[in-house]
């Protein structure tokens, strides 16, 4: 495709997705499509599922008077063939196929040639995308593939604009409500408003005010001036080396706009005159900007971006301001672009209802912190206008992945009895926490904790036979170095002391994919693939050794820690880790002036390598612990956090079933200790099934031990047995799932299945 029209097509995408409403977002579409393409006539149509058919929403061609009326059924007329076929049709006289309908009020007789292109998104039609003209010649191969590449570029952006225009729609008529769906990350239900965090700002978004503290408010404004100064310090400092000199000059344009007075000047005059500091600001951007676009010279009318660029960083930086200052007083539900473990740390936990966010999947760390915590969350919702969402009433529905914006009062009264119901059976689950856990007929297991958080292990309510999953890695993410020996001795000690006389497992850092220390970044094609734990940290040994020695004096003292290795591919890495070990041990020792005991040393099994290296494994380690999540990603090849391939990553895949059978037979096999540690051990119809296999010790969040023992206690190992057997005998995790469910209903275990999971 020729590059001047890639440019063209950006910039069809880019003006799509800044209009504000539906309607200007379309009109805009066909208008710049029918120009690019210098054809006759260009429309699209979208899908309105409930009503089956397609409305026509905006076109440049056809009679204006239509639009919004002219509507054709999912199964008529061109529109439709194209929707059923999920591909583009291209005819040189549309009105001689035998699908083709005519709608009189379209006005469309003069024209001929047809193409029209399916716009999908997330596998669902969304709507057709048409030009046409009055010669009949097929529109040619060049045409054809250019309006395919817009469609396909466009499908992600239009659902987002559907979206924001449903939500202007809905503020207007306040009983319109949205319905969004996501990945559904961690269970539960919250009902509460949205609270959303640190958006990348606009200046059109800045919805005008006063302040009521005129020396606050200079400080308020002086201070952005100084983060935004040392932001771009640092950032030209970062970029230094990568970019052109002329590049980088404009760094040095926009220190001088932010060190010469007359900006900052006018800024401080109208915060004087009572504007809050967001006010003032876009009042003087927006009359900078004006004079600049207005200039002759190209180089002067480019400065414009520059102050509106700049504008908006300090926008950003006033507000996250106002963020941190915020104390949250009303229970609220998080949405965010991408949900870090700092964000969740610095809401109270009472306040934080349930979590959102536009990137991520259920097994993102993010869902995994979300449940840890007991949070219901739901991630992955692409076409979430962030924007629109602040303050507004929202219910989340953490079983099947939806978000209701400004929901009806049906829909509020419905969750309203599901919630009451959740927290009676939630009462019946806090019964069996401190019970030990066992089958119904008796047959006894343990359940760990994974943790990572202190609120893991400070708050988890009691009822784990030790910690089976530490992720050492948590406590470094929040950090803004690495730390210190002593620092990380404390944060052992604390947890190691926290359960007493009970195992306690850490694993070694675990950094890469898609959990990033701020102070240690690494970018990679493809992270889940790349430098992440044990080959990190052995390429690090500085930074392992203090982790292991850290670790080492922590047991010395408490001595009920086990050490486990993450993301172990080969026996050669688990030797040489090993001996950084030892040497760490050694070190210890002769410091201590004492001889103790190595603690127990296993490793994860999550790289699907392992799983044919069990043999030697056993001579190495003390056991084994399954990271399922981890392993179901790589059996499958489906990245744990991306939302587009969620429907994909499914721990009951046979082949992740299989794989999790066949570890525990030749566990028994070697005589090597095994556990799991993955997130399938917290659901209920997993531990039934892992239970049946062998595994005596799930490690699970802590937010759902009460949850499991109170389904294992309903079960016998017999009754475990058959269900795994019907699943192993199955061959897609849908008939998998829906099997389990008859059967865990026949057991009365019915009240864990939820409509729509
Ligand atoms: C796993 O991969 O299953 C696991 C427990 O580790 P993490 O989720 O931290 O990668
Ligand atoms: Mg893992």
């Amino acid at each position: 495709m020729p590059i001047n029209m890639l440019h063209t097509l950006r910039q069809i995408v880019q003006g799509v997705n800044q209009s504000e409403a539906l309607d200007d977002a379309l009109q805009f579409l066909v208008t710049q499509t029918k120009q690019a393409l210098e054809t006759q006539c260009c429309s699209v149509y979208l899908a309105n599922v409930e009503a089956g058919h397609f409305t026509l929403m905006a076109t440049d061609g056809l009679a204006q008077s239509s639009v919004g009326n002219a509507v054709i059924g999912f199964h008529e007329g061109l529109i439709g063939l194209v929707g059923e076929r999920e591909e583009p049709i291209n005819l040189a006289n549309a009105h001689q196929h035998p699908r083709f309908k005519f709608i009189p009020q379209v006005e469309e007789e003069q024209l001929n040639a047809f193409l029209g292109t399916p716009i999908i998104h997330q596998g669902r039609v969304l709507g057709v995308l048409t030009i046409q003209q009055a010669d009949a010649r097929q529109f040619s191969e060049q045409e054809e593939s250019l309006l395919v590449t817009l469609s396909a570029q466009l499908a992600g952006v239009l659902a987002a604009a559907k979206a924001r225009g449903q939500l202007t729609a809905a503020s207007s008529h306040q009983r319109s409500m949205v319905v969004l769906q996501g990945v559904a990350g961690s269970p539960g239900i919250a009902v509460a408003q949205a609270w959303v965090e640190r958006v990348a700002v606009e200046l059109e978004d800045v919805v005008e005010g006063q302040h009521q503290d005129l020396d606050a408010e200079l400080e308020r404004w002086q201070n952005a001036v100084l983060q935004t100064r040392e932001y771009i310090e640092r950032l030209s400092l970062r970029l230094g080396e990568s970019l052109d000199r002329d590049v980088l000059a404009i760094f040095d344009v926009y220190q001088n706009i932010l060190n010469d007075n007359s900006i900052s000047g006018a800024v401080e005059q109208h915060i004087r005159a009572n504007a809050s500091a967001e006010t003032a600001l876009v009042r003087v951007a927006k009359d900078y900007i004006g004079q600049f676009a207005a200039m002759k010279d190209a180089y002067l009318r480019e400065r414009a971006t520059d102050i509106r660029d700049l504008a908006q960083r300090l926008l950003y930086f006033l507000q996250q301001r106002a963020h941190e200052l915020t104390e949250h007083e009303q229970p609220l539900v998080l949405v965010a672009e991408e949900v870090t473990a700092s964000m969740l740390a610095s809401i109270p936990r009472d306040k934080l209802l349930g979590i959102v966010s536009v990137r991520g999947s259920s097994n993102s760390h993010a869902a995994i912190l979300a449940r840890a915590l007991g949070i219901p969350a739901v991630l992955g919702i692409a076409d979430l206008p962030l924007k629109k969402c602040a303050g507004r009433d929202v219910i989340l529905d953490g079983y099947s992945g939806r978000l209701y914006l400004s929901p009806s009062a049906a829909v509020k009264e419905e969750y309203a009895r599901l919630l009451r119901q959740e927290s009676e059976l939630q009462i019946e689950f806090e019964k069996n926490r401190e019970l030990p856990a066992a089958t119904a007929d008796g047959r006894r297991l343990s359940v760990m904790i994974n943790a990572g958080l202190a609120a893991d292990t400070e708050h988890y309510g009691g009822g784990a036979d030790g910690v089976g999953l530490f992720r050492t890695e948590i406590p470094f993410m929040i950090q803004d170095k690495f730390p210190s020996e002593e620092f990380q001795f404390q944060t052992y000690c604390n947890i190691l002391n926290r359960f007493p006389g009970q195992p306690v497992t850490m694993r070694t850092l675990d950094v890469g994919g898609d959990k990033a220390l701020p102070y240690f970044p690494i970018r990679e094609e493809n992270p889940f693939l790349g430098w992440r734990g044990l080959r990190m940290t052995l390429d690090h040994p500085e930074i392992f050794l203090v982790q292991m020695r850290a670790m080492l004096k922590a047991h010395h003292k408490c001595r009920n820690l086990r050490i486990m290795f993450p993301m172990v591919t080969n026996i050669a890495e688990l030797e040489q880790a090993k001996k950084l070990l030892r040497k760490a041990h050694a070190e210890l020792q002769d410091e201590l002036g004492e001889h103790f005991a190595l603690p127990p040393l296993g490793i994860m099994i999550e790289v699907p390598a392992m799983l044919y290296q069990l043999r030697a494994v056993a001579d190495q380690v003390d056991f084994v612990s399954v990271g399922s999540n981890d392993l179901t990603q790589y059996l499958l090849a489906v990245d744990r956090n991306n939302a587009r391939v969620a429907n994909l990553y499914d721990e009951l895949n046979p082949a992740v079933l299989n794989a999790l059978n066949s570890i525990a037979q030749q566990c028994r096999q070697y005589q090597l200790n095994f556990s799991i540690c993955g997130e399938l051990a917290s659901d209920p119809l997993g531990a039934i099934l892992l239970v049946a296999m062998g595994y005596k010790v799930l490690s699970m969040n802590a937010a759902n031990i009460g949850r499991v023992k109170w389904a294992l206690a309903k079960v016998s190992m017999s009754q475990c047995q058959h269900m795994l057997q019907k699943a192993l005998n199955l061959s897609s995790a849908d008939t998998i799932r829906r099997q389990l469910y008859v059967d865990m209903d026949s057991f009365g275990l019915g009240a864990l299945i939820r409509p729509g999971q």
